[in-house]
């Protein structure tokens, strides 16, 4: 599975890296950045909790 992050869609609410911070960082002003986008298979539930629940739908899946 791969994810990927819209930059112009994300707000910095956080919720992604709070509940996710296994495979999503801050930057520097609070936004969302995605260090690999290739998800494992252990990581893909952690990664799919912070996909849904960010308050933008910034973050799209790609099943693979
Ligand atoms: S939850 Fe969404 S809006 Fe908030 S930092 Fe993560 S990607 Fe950005």
């Amino acid at each position: 599975m791969r994810i990927r992050v819209d930059r112009e869609k994300c707000t910095g609410h956080g919720r992604c890296y709070t509940l996710a911070p296994q495979v999503y960082q801050p930057d520097d002003e609070g936004s969302c950045i995605i260090p690999n986008e290739q998800v494992s298979a252990e990581r893909s539930e952690v990664a799919r909790r912070g996909a849904l629940n960010c308050p933008e739908d910034a973050i799209e899946i790609f099943e693979e």
